[in-house]
């Protein structure tokens, strides 16, 4: 598997932000978003047994599958080796390739509002997280069946913007209480 990086740390964003847990980022994304923030194109070759010695070490049971578009390269075997050493799996997923079974939550972020040949195919998803410009109407993605909706001000590298970006986000979900606002907390404390 073409693996970026693994880094122990809290996750940042959604349901469980806080949650200390182990990232592995997946090489390479079928996406271009305009906003991506993520260096996912270098990569190690490893072994599903190369990333259960990677990870061991760290406390926590908690492992977040992101990338990247981890779906790419996701396999049963991967994901039954990781459940049988007993870790839970989260997934950060663009939605646009369908996932092996055994993953115990899904976090869905469609880009299809941003980029073309996007198209979600994933029926269902622990949560839905948006990445909101004030562009995109959210109701256009309640097709696809979430536990949660989180929308997530998108991060544009100008503070200017993103305080404008992060008023009208308030202000959707305070009118459209189905969603939460989802900050990107390890940005706001400095951390990985
Ligand atoms: S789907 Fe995610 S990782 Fe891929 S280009 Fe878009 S933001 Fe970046």
């Amino acid at each position: 598997m073409r693996i970026n990086e693994i880094f122990y740390s809290l996750q940042g964003e959604g349901h469980f932000t806080g949650r200390p847990a182990i990232f592995i980022r997946f090489a390479g994304c079928n996406l271009r978003c305009p906003f991506c923030d993520t260096d996912f194109t270098s990569y190690t070759e490893m072994t599903v047994a190369d990333i259960l010695q990677a990870i061991a070490s760290y406390p926590a049971r908690f492992v977040v599958l992101t990338g990247g578009e981890p779906s790419l390269q996701l396999t049963p075997e991967f994901i039954a080796a990781l459940k049988d050493a007993g870790y839970f799996l989260s997934i950060e997923t663009n939605g646009t390739h369908p996932l092996p079974a055994g993953i115990d939550w899904i976090t869905l972020s469609p880009k299809s509002a941003f980029v073309k040949r996007a198209d979600v195919v994933l029926e269902h998803c622990n949560e839905l997280k948006l990445v909101y410009s004030g562009k995109v109407n959210p109701e256009e993605f309640l097709s696809i069946k979430a536990d949660e909706h989180y929308l997530q001000p998108c991060d544009t590298g100008s503070d200017m913007a993103n305080e404008v970006i992060l008023q009208t986000t308030i202000e959707y979900c305070k009118k459209h209480p189905l969603w939460s606002l989802s900050l990107q907390m390890h940005k706001l404390v400095g951390i990985k």
